[in-house]
C-alpha cells in the first residue's frame, strides 16, 4: 500500500496525547485501515477548526493523508458525533477504550475492518444509550473470537450435538459439553447453565437486538468468567485496557454510582 492523499474514511477516537508544542498525537480506529495514527498539526491552539472530531469516543467521517507507515494526517471532517455518555463516565470509558483496543488488536494496521467498524460503531451508540455495558462488551468478546482463531462450538454439546440438557465450557474441547459427557472434562469451567445459555444467546444476536434483560449479578460474572477464560488461555491477549476495566469494575463506589445512575437519552453533537 502506497500513501495515500485525501482518503475518506470512518473513525472511532481511541485516545490522543501531547506531540510538540501545539501539536497532537491522535489514534483512530478507522474503517478502511484499522487503527491509525494520525498527526494533527495545531490542535492545541485556541479555536482549532476540528477540535470536536479529535476528542476520544467521538465517532466521525474524515478526510485525510493516509500514510502505510509512520504518520498520517487529518485534513478535515464531516460529521462528528462525540458519545457524549461514555465521555462523561469514567466506567463506561473504561468499557469502551477496552472495545476499541480489543477490536483493533484483532485488525493488522491498513486493512479493512468491514462489518466489524459497524459492530463496534452501533455497540458504542447502543452503550452510550444506556444498554447494559458488560453485556455489550460480551456480545463483542464472542463476534471477535473467530478474528483471533478461536472459534468455540456454542450452538450445542460438541460430542453428542444434544441441547436439551445443562451445557457447561470446556476449554479442551472448544466448546460446550452436556451434562452426559461433562466427566469427559474434569476441567471444564463449572459455569452456572444459565451463563452458558446467556453466552449461547449473545453469540446469535447483534448489539441493536441487546434489550433490557433482568439477569441475576451472578449470571453476569460467570459469563465474564467464561469469557475472561476463553480470551487469556485460548486467545492469549493480555490488554491494559482490560485491566484497567477490570479494576473499574471491581470497585464497589464506581459500580453503585454507576447502576443508580438515572438512564439518559443519547447526546449528540453534530458541526
Ligand atoms: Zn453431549
Amino acid at each position: 500500500m502506497s500513501l495515500i492523499r485525501d482518503a475518506e474514511f470512518r473513525g472511532l477516537v481511541m485516545y490522543r496525547r501531547d506531540y510538540r508544542e501545539r501539536d497532537l498525537l491522535v489514534q483512530v480506529l478507522t474503517d478502511k485501515y484499522a487503527a491509525k495514527m494520525f498527526m494533527v498539526r495545531g490542535a492545541k491552539k485556541p479555536r482549532f477548526k476540528m477540535q470536536t472530531a479529535i476528542l476520544p469516543f467521538t465517532a466521525a467521517s474524515y478526510v485525510g493523508q493516509i500514510n502505510p507507515n509512520g504518520l498520517s494526517y487529518l485534513t478535515t471532517t464531516k460529521r462528528t458525533t462525540l458519545l457524549q455518555q461514555i465521555s462523561s463516565d469514567l466506567v463506561l470509558q473504561a468499557y469502551a477504550s477496552y472495545l476499541l483496543t480489543l477490536t483493533a488488536a484483532a485488525f493488522d494496521e491498513n486493512t479493512a475492518m468491514g462489518r466489524y467498524f459497524d459492530l463496534l460503531e452501533t455497540t458504542l451508540t447502543k452503550m452510550n444509550e444506556g444498554t447494559d455495558p458488560q453485556l455489550l462488551t460480551n456480545l463483542v468478546e464472542i463476534k471477535l473470537l473467530g478474528l483471533f482463531g478461536v472459534a468455540p462450538h456454542l450452538q450445542d454439546c460438541v460430542i453428542c450435538h444434544r441441547r436439551d440438557l445443562p451445557l457447561d465450557y470446556s476449554e479442551t474441547y472448544g466448546g460446550l459439553l452436556c451434562q452426559n459427557h461433562w466427566p469427559l472434562d474434569s476441567h471444564r469451567l463449572h459455569a452456572q447453565p444459565k451463563s452458558v445459555a446467556l453466552m449461547q444467546g449473545l453469540a446469535r444476536i447483534m448489539p441493536e437486538q441487546l434489550g433490557k434483560i433482568d439477569l441475576q449479578p451472578r449470571t453476569k460474572r460467570e459469563l465474564q468468567r467464561i469469557l475472561d477464560n476463553i480470551y487469556q488461555d485460548q486467545v492469549g491477549l493480555q490488554l491494559k485496557s482490560k485491566k484497567y476495566l477490570d479494576e473499574m469494575t471491581r470497585l464497589p463506589d464506581w459500580s453503585q454510582s454507576n447502576s443508580n445512575k438515572p438512564s439518559e437519552s443519547a447526546s449528540t453533537e453534530n458541526d
